[in-house]
């Protein structure tokens, strides 16, 4: 479903990822772990095109994002183009990124959605409540609704309890438990350990930009490979 191979970014002289190479099934989990500022941001982003790749492949359903072949050549995509295929990716942010001028419902209309996603996250009654009415947990709970409007392909999710009162956090990770189980493509930053060893199918962990580990939870979590997954690990369980 998803393959990103040998995947390279840099800012500047800084190399945030280097050869970054992972396969996602189509209806499965990933949980990227790994420390603050070892490019997990960035990977997201390159899947979508919100950054561009400087080597490599993204392939989304088959498809090169970003990119079309003609030939053996290589042209980049127009913006229009490059739209569409995003269109397809949803995007879960730490900071929820709602409009606060349209209500829950509003926020997800424009994305394509309606009623029946705000019901899917438990919101039908806050359809008509403006984002600064509603909790952070609520609020990140519409960012989803919002981000399951056009019907993805798959959800992208870049630390989405990171910025909630702990309180609020179970909230956010049930409905996203729901639709892992629902069958949902995922891919999911976060420190949470106990939701990654609970609903993750694999885990990788991301240090300095290389893939320094990959697996499911019990030998990532209970038997990693690598020290820096160990030194890792025993900080944030
Ligand atoms: P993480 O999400 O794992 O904390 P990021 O992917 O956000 O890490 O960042 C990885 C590294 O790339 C960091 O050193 C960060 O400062 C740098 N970085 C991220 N985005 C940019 C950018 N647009 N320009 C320059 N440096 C960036
Ligand atoms: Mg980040």
């Amino acid at each position: 479903m998803i393959e990103l191979s040998g995947v390279h970014k840099s800012f500047g002289t800084l190399e945030v990822l280097r050869d970054v190479t992972l396969t996602v099934p189509a209806g499965s989990v990933t949980v990227i772990l790994g420390p603050s500022g070892s490019g997990k941001s960035t990977l997201l982003r390159c899947i979508n095109h919100l950054e561009k790749v400087d080597r490599g492949r993204v392939r989304v359903d088959g498809e090169l994002i970003g990119y079309r072949r003609a030939g053996d050549k290589l042209y980049e995509l127009s913006e229009r183009h490059i739209l569409k295929q995003r269109a397809k990716i949803g995007f879960v942010f730490q900071t929820f990124n709602l409009f606060p001028h349209m209500t829950a419902l509003q926020n997800v209309a424009e994305a394509g959605g309606g009623i029946e996603l705000l019901e899917r996250v438990g919101l039908a009654h806050k359809a008509h409540s403006y984002p600064r009415q509603l909790s952070g947990g609520q609020q990140q709970r519409v960012a989803i609704a919002r981000a399951l409007g056009r019907q993805p392909k798959l959800i992208l999710f870049d630390e989405p309890t990171s910025a909630l009162d702990p309180e609020l956090v179970g909230e956010v990770l049930d409905v996203m438990r729901d639709l892992a189980r629902a069958g949902t493509t995922m891919i999911v930053v976060t420190h949470e350990i106990g939701f990654a060893r609970e609903v993750a199918d694999t885990i990788v962990f991301l240090d300095e930009g290389r893939l320094l580990e990959q697996g499911p939870p019990t030998e990532v979590l209970d038997n990693p490979q690598h020290e820096r997954t160990r030194a890792f690990l025993s900080k944030v369980l």
